[in-house]
């Protein structure tokens, strides 16, 4: 049985054919609408999963936000603003008449990191760092969702109290810090209206703004694991989205959580599935859902 897979983030959508042995069998991707509004969303979802249907015998979607009986509400309207309450499910089962289930996109993730480390890992925390700052928990071997799909929402916790609003409408959240996002609104100067990806590739030439973005995001990131490791005792963390895998950021976390006392370390590993483990974890929890 072949998935189709789609993975509905702040910055980018991606839709992959995956059949019964995780192969990829065809990729696409596209910017997420700038407008996100539902009809933007549902016309580029449409586009982008035209040349694939056909193939596929169900559908699996991971998106940003917070899923719930398949209908999608953006924790962040910032990163999908106007998207409320977008009933996902019933508008893809619509567009491809085929069964169709939707997870939290880094819930997703941190199921195909979970199911590719050693079988002696049961606890493990994926983060993925991109538009926003999102998180999958996997406790004693479950991935953990919680009543209302909030599970793992680990962007939302407090990094600062004298921090900038986060678009969730908390004060000083990690994600409007480290996040991509985050990044970008904390530059200045020269770098005013630059994107986290410029800002990195800045830092790397040795530009001193640039670098401490990008140090602020990486120990925010680092303090943030520290209380995750305290709140969950996790043999590791799986670190994904373009931000956390971008060159030599993963290091620079390790090093901020280096000085943190021994007990709240953990491992920091890159994300195996790079930037398809949401597609993969979308595929594997629908091929268990529906074998
Ligand atoms: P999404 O949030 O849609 O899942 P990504 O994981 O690609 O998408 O994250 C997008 C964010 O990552 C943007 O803020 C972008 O500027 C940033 N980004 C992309 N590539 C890099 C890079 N090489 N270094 C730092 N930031 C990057």
């Amino acid at each position: 049985m072949t998935t189709l897979a789609i993975d509905i983030g702040g910055t980018k959508l991606a839709a992959a054919l995956i059949d019964r042995e995780m192969n990829i069998l065809d990729r696409r991707e596209m910017a997420t609408p700038a407008s996100k509004t539902q009809d933007a969303l549902q016309g580029c979802l449409a586009g982008l999963v035209a040349p694939l249907t056909t193939r596929a015998q169900r559908v699996a979607i991971a998106s940003t936000g917070i899923i719930q009986n398949g209908v999608l509400s953006a924790i962040n309207p910032e990163n999908l603003g106007g998207l409320a309450h977008f009933p996902l499910v019933e508008v893809m089962a619509r567009l491809t008449a085929l069964p169709c289930i939707a997870v939290n996109d880094a819930q997703a993730a941190a199921w195909a990191e979970y199911r590719s480390l050693a079988a002696e890992v049961s606890d493990m925390v994926f983060i993925t760092v991109s538009t926003g700052v999102g998180g999958g928990i996997v406790s004693d071997g479950k991935l953990l969702v919680g009543t209302g799909g909030l599970a793992g929402h680990i962007g939302h916790t407090l990094a600062d109290p004298n921090g900038p609003r986060c678009g969730c409408g908390r004060i000083g959240c990690v994600e409007a810090i480290a996040s991509g996002r985050g990044i970008a609104a904390a530059a200045k100067g020269e770098l005013a209206g630059s994107d986290a990806k410029t800002i990195f590739a800045r830092a790397t030439q040795g530009h001193p703004q640039a670098n401490a973005l990008k140090q602020r995001s990486a120990q925010t990131l680092a303090r943030l694991i520290a209380d995750i490791k305290a709140s969950t005792d996790c043999q590791c963390v799986v670190i994904g989205g373009s931000v956390g895998l971008s060159e030599g950021y993963i290091e620079l976390v390790s090093t901020f959580l280096g000085e943190e006392p021994k007990t709240y370390r953990t491992q920091v590993l890159a994300a195996r599935h790079q930037h398809n483990a949401g597609l993969f974890g979308a595929a594997l929890l629908a091929q268990e859902a529906m074998p």
